[in-house]
């Protein structure tokens, strides 16, 4: 028997998959507990390579990457979950631990798996439908009530890939423009709130959550996370036993983040799971001795999680393509944190940066 490589000591490199803000926020944290990181991603010069110590510069299917990765390797992670499930399976098979699992990232890659695993658990979400063809779009729209959301059962994010279906009418257009792929029709949740929790769980199983964030979406994407939200004890508390039961259940190692709908009596709906951390959670950067960056490596390497009480109140603010132009103004601000996630390309919508205010804790 082969003893456990864990916990890995500082110097030993730590793969991650992806190359976007969210690995490259990975990778400086990593960087600052001693380890080395290397980046496979399909795309050049991208914003985690740039802070990285090595970069394998291809497809995630690609096999002889793969290999070169496991090879660089003690630990590999992910910080997008479209790389396909398969890819980490195979990372596994080649003998290089994986964390989270294949089957973490499978479960949240599917949005019908998704629902069923949590209302397996006893975790409630919205009513839903899985959709194969128009017709079960308009029975669904009768069962669920309209209107009735329609969304992609894979790779959609940020609000792509989705569709409002108000009449019966509307289904065979929308299940067209939805490319015709198997898809979920949710109930509509009547929801006061989105919140979100930011969970992780350690090797030895130990599990920490950072407290309730409240965040507001404009067009699908998140703008701005206000932290601690102001909620009732019982919806923290709430939110903290289903984080656990998720994370638990999926024999889960590393950083979560569960996006979750308040309903006006305080109950709450889990909306999705990210199986990695997550962009509300970018305050515990500026507002916690240990953010979640850094969680999400001590959990993998089988370091103790650190705390994840706040020592102030946060208000984390995303700046979306050109908002990033304000840096120099957003630099001179005192109190302002600045985050720049390097990227070459100013596009709509992008996630170019986002800034943190914090304040007395209420
Ligand atoms: P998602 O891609 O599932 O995170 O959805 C993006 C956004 O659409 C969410 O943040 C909500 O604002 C909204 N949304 C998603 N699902 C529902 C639903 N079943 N009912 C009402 N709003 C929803």
């Amino acid at each position: 028997m082969t003893s456990s490589p864990f916990p890995l000591s500082p110097g030993a490199t730590i793969g991650i998959l992806g190359g976007g803000q969210l690995g490259r926020m990975l990778a400086l944290a990593a960087a600052r507990l001693g380890f080395d990181v290397v980046i496979l991603t399909p795309e050049a010069d991208a914003p985690a390579s740039r802070v990285a110590a090595h970069t394998v510069l291809a497809p995630y299917n690609d096999a002889t990457a793969l290999a070169d990765l496991a090879r660089r390797c003690a630990v590999v992670t992910f910080e997008f979950e479209n790389v396909p499930a398969e890819v980490v399976a195979a990372l596994h098979g080649l003998g290089v631990p994986t964390a989270p699992s294949d089957l973490a990232l499978a479960t949240a890659q599917d949005r019908v798996t998704e629902k069923t695993f949590f209302r397996d658990q006893g975790i409630a979400t919205v009513d839903f439908v899985a959709i194969d063809s128009a017709d079960d779009i308009v029975a669904g729209l009768a069962r669920l009530g309209a209107p009735a959301l329609l969304k992609t059962r894979r790779e959609g994010y940020d609000g792509k890939g989705q569709a409002w279906i108000a009449t019966p009418d509307e289904a065979q257009a929308a299940f067209e423009r939805l490319g015709g792929a198997p898809m979920i029709l949710e109930a509509r949740a009547p929801f006061v709130r989105e919140l979100s929790i930011i969970a992780a769980r350690a090797q030895d199983g130990s599990v920490a959550a950072y407290p309730l964030t409240e965040n507001t979406h404009k067009d699908g994407v998140l703008r701005v996370s206000v932290a601690p939200a102001h909620a009732k004890a019982s919806t923290h508390a709430a939110a903290s036993a289903l984080a656990r039961t998720t994370l638990e259940r999926l024999g889960y190692v590393g950083v979560a983040g569960i996006e979750l709908f308040e309903l006006a009596n305080g109950d709450l709906l889990v909306n999705e799971f990210a199986p990695r951390v997550h962009n509300s959670g970018h305050w515990t950067l500026d507002a916690c001795e240990v953010d979640q960056f850094e969680q999400h490596i001590r959990a993998i390497v089988g370091w103790p999680l650190g705390p994840t009480e706040p020592f102030a109140q946060a208000r984390m603010e995303n700046l979306l393509g050109a908002d990033v132009d304000d840096w120099a103004t957003l630099a001179a601000e005192p109190g302002a944190r600045l985050w720049l996630y390097g990227k070459r390309e100013t596009v709509t919508g992008r996630k170019m940066g986002h800034v943190t205010r914090l304040s007395a804790l209420r």
